[in-house]
């Protein structure tokens, strides 16, 4: 059952969102050309700033500060300076880590609790590491004098807005490069918070750079010929339309796609801590990861286990107001991702696999979706094919371990998976079969700056984090 808990909301009095916001390039906030947009509260559905939207002059303007940068500023300076800022903006971010988790749940969704504990403090981690890296690029095994590419493009969507900033900017300038980076319509307000902390940190005018906007302006951003790199995280469409447009360039690319992760429990696997993990690995920040275990793969003799207490165990999640202390499922990020979860999930039902939720209370306004589990689900179903990021578990079955690898592997995705057994030896056999950039055992969503991550097929290539990450932005051959 679960308990009453009085609310515990997290107090909003620490952010302080300007009813409009510019641009900033070279250092300055700026008024943007193109028509303004408004960014909500997903779950309340109130309007929370006006934004700026980049037009063609405002990316020239951007690209045009981010190569002086380079060229007068950022690719003379000294590994170790250049450590220095971004040791100093990891520490300005811890400071201010209460005020940009409840601005990420406010403009995000997600549950205050994820925001705190994990969001923030991995993207301020990435950038302690990254600063680690900046005076010793010469020992990274990229040659002993490994270059920056120039001026990185730079996109990033909706789900882990400061986090998949930091997984970007902290590499791109600890390697030397400067940027222009463009979040994702619905998630703007962090990386403009960011933006005051590159003021606050001193940084070089130009280094960084922030366009908002929508898919037209990172189409052009893309498409500007003084860009010498692109990193792109968002779906697999339009990473493919960026990979075309940029054919026959010399932009180097990385793309970090999409995914539809096999989660697999052999009978021989702790059930209660596999649960645990399960839950974790779908039902954390709503299914909007792109590494979520979307698809459990259960040994057939214990499937019936691991179902009962898996809904046991969601009917104890609480749904609801992200800034509560003690929600664990917050809101959908846009009414768009939502209506993409109501339809695979209503071709689930049409397609024949049963689908079962908790009974849980849905608030009046807002974008929101009951943890959901399909059973009965086939390998050609929608579901079990289809990346659904929302709270929502495909279940199949298995009997062998080989039968296991097939399965998890059939997939256009490569971008994780997780293992649960108490056999060493088969989470190493495992592994090796499974075409996933990351293979977590007896654990999920587990994310650290040392340890590269990445995918294999349409989840995309290159990777980010570890020493390998830093190989995407510098003059030499990409080693994952
Ligand atoms: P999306 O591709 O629609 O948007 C991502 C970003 O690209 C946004 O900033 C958007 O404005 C921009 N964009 C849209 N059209 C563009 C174009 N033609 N040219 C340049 N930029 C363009 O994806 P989304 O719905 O925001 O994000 C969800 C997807 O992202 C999921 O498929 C998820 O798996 C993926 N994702 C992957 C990773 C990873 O590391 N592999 C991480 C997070 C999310």
């Amino acid at each position: 059952m679960t308990f009453d808990y009085a609310p515990a909301p997290e107090s909003t009095s620490i952010v302080n969102i300007k009813s409009s916001y510019d641009l900033f390039i070279n250092g300055q906030f700026t008024a943007g050309h193109g028509t303004a947009f408004k960014t909500i509260n997903p779950a309340t559905e109130e309007v929370l700033a006006e934004i700026a939207q980049a037009d063609q002059a405002d990316v020239n303007a951007a690209v045009a500060a981010a190569r002086k940068a380079y060229e007068k500023t950022w690719s003379k300076m000294s590994g170790s300076d250049r450590g220095k800022y971004l040791f100093r903006i990891a520490r300005i971010m811890q400071e201010r880590a209460r005020e940009f988790a409840v601005l990420e749940s406010m403009d995000n969704g997600k549950p205050i609790k994820e925001s705190r504990d994990v969001d923030i403090p991995l993207a301020a981690a990435h950038f302690f590491y990254h600063a680690g890296w900046a005076d010793k690029l010469e020992f990274a095994g990229y040659g002993t004098n490994p270059k920056a590419l120039g001026v990185a493009a730079q996109i990033i969507p909706w789900n882990f807005p400061l986090l998949m900033l930091a997984w970007k900017i902290a590499p791109a300038l600890a390697t030397g490069n400067t940027v222009v980076l463009k979040p994702a319509e619905t998630t703007p307000l962090t990386a403009l918070l960011f933006a005051e902390v590159c003021q606050q940190a001193d940084l070089p005018p130009g280094v960084v750079n922030i366009l908002t906007g929508a898919g037209e302006t990172g189409r052009m951003l893309v498409e500007h010929p003084d860009v010498n790199k692109v990193a792109f995280t968002g779906s697999t469409a339009v990473g493919q339309a960026i990979q075309r447009q940029i054919a026959g360039t010399d932009k180097r690319l990385t793309l970090e796609l999409g995914g539809k992760a096999a989660n697999i429990v052999f009978d021989d696997a702790p059930i209660d801590q596999a649960i645990e993990g399960i839950v974790n690995g779908i039902y954390f920040n709503q299914g909007h990861v792109c590494c979520a275990g979307s698809r459990l793969l259960v040994q057939e003799n214990v499937a019936e286990q691991v179902i009962d207490s898996l809904k046991r165990r969601l009917q104890t999640l609480r749904l609801g107001d992200p800034l509560d202390k003690n929600t664990d499922i917050g809101a959908i990020n846009s009414r768009d991702q939502l209506n993409r979860i109501i339809d695979l999930t209503k071709s689930g039902e049409d397609e024949g696999a049963e689908r079962w939720s908790p009974d849980c209370a849905i608030p009046d306004k807002g974008f929101w979706f009951a943890p959901t589990i399909f059973t009965n689900v086939t390998q050609a179903h929608r579901i079990a094919r289809e990346e659904i990021f929302g709270p929502v578990l495909s279940v199949l079955t298995f009997r062998t371990p080989d039968e296991a690898v097939e399965k998890a592997n059939n997939t256009p995705y490569g971008l994780s998976a997780g293992i649960w057994t108490d056999k060493g030896s088969r989470i190493l056999w495992m592994a090796n079969k499974l075409r996933a950039g990351v293979v977590w055992a007896n654990t999920f969503n587990r994310f650290d700056p040392t340890s590269p991550f990445g995918g294999y097929k349409e989840s995309g290539f290159g990777r980010e984090g570890g020493v390998q990450g830093l190989g995407a932005y510098l003059h030499v051959e990409d080693p994952s």
